[in-house]
């Protein structure tokens, strides 16, 4: 039986580890650290997202503040926001939620912040530094796989890790970080890649970011694998509250029996993005006010 890697009581340490910190500086007589999220349009996961994150935010002392916009914003309006927040004094870090309207370009929203402010990492100056040893903000998803790989003390060095997804957000930089900081041996798939099963077979560390529920099963990985399903989809289930269940890429019924650790999905990567974007607000918030 698979040891669960369990993100959510990693995170709570992680946010009490942050909260003694945050004590320690207010104590001093300065003020927390401040992170605003930017919330465009009505997209309910989007919203359970940015909660979580406000959320995160009062449990460890930090300031928060939520800026909702409607989806008929302008890309320009968008763009002078960000432009705001970057010369804001009072704000260490902030968030663009994504995704955004179809007619406000993501690549320009992201190029736009400043990265010392870029606490979700999108960057291209921050995603540029992910392999260099003085990495400022790290992609907060992969950053949170690292850390809960670390606490749990899973060694990546020489392992071979595999990785489906390309995505700039997760399978990407994750990659990056595994075969740079990690020194493990990986094999980034995605959706050309063909016969994916030959190369999850020969995974010691599966990382799988794709969003397709149920497409990793069994017969794909080898004993003692260690799996990480960042996948959240949501599928219809009429037997929960809300009408739906939140289901990650990997069939746990069928990996889990062959796995040595795996992720649970929810309850797993999810609560991880979230501390790392806490981390990294802290990062940011120390580097403004010169406290390192
Ligand atoms: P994306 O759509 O940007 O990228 C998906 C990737 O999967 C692409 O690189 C594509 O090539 C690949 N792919 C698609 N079909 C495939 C197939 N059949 N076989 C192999 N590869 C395939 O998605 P994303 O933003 O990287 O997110 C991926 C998943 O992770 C989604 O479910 C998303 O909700 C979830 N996610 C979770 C968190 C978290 O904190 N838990 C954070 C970010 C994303």
């Amino acid at each position: 039986m698979a040891i669960i890697l369990d993100g959510r009581k990693v995170a709570r340490d992680i946010e009490s580890e942050i909260a003694e910190e945050v004590k320690k500086i207010t104590d001093k007589g300065n003020r927390p650290p401040h992170l605003v999220a930017v919330l465009v349009g009505e997209d309910g996961a989007s919203k359970t997202y940015v909660s979580g994150k406000m959320k995160a935010c009062d449990v460890v002392g930090y300031k928060s503040s939520l800026i909702r916009y409607d989806e008929t914003i302008t890309e320009e309006e968008l763009l002078n926001k960000v432009d705001d927040l970057n010369e804001d004094k009072g704000v260490d870090g902030y968030i663009v939620q994504l995704p955004l309207p179809e007619h406000i370009s993501v690549e320009k929203v992201i190029d736009r912040i400043y990265p010392s402010k870029d606490v979700d990492g999108f960057t291209p100056a921050n995603f540029g530094k992910i392999d260099q040893e003085h990495h400022s903000l790290l992609p907060a998803t992969p950053m949170g796989v690292i850390e809960l790989l670390n606490r749990y003390d899973i060694e990546t060095k020489g392992k071979h890790c595999v990785v489906v997804g390309k995505s700039h957000i997760v399978g990407m930089p994750m990659g990056i970080l595994l075969a740079g900081p990690g020194d493990a041996t990986v094999t980034i798939c995605h959706i050309h890649t063909q016969n994916l099963e030959e190369h999850t077979r020969k995974a010691d560390i599966l990382v799988v970011a794709v969003g397709k529920p149920g497409l990793i099963i069994g017969d794909m990985v080898k004993e003692g694998v260690v799996v990480v399903d960042v996948g959240t989809t949501r599928v219809p289930d009429a037997t929960k509250k809300k009408g739906f269940a939140l289901k990650g890429d990997v069939e746990f019924a069928t990996v889990e029996p062959k796995a040595s650790y795996i992720t649970p999905v929810p309850g797993g990567v999810g609560p991880m993005t979230i501390a790392s974007l806490i981390m990294n607000t802290m990062i940011a918030y120390k580097k403004a006010m010169v406290l390192e």
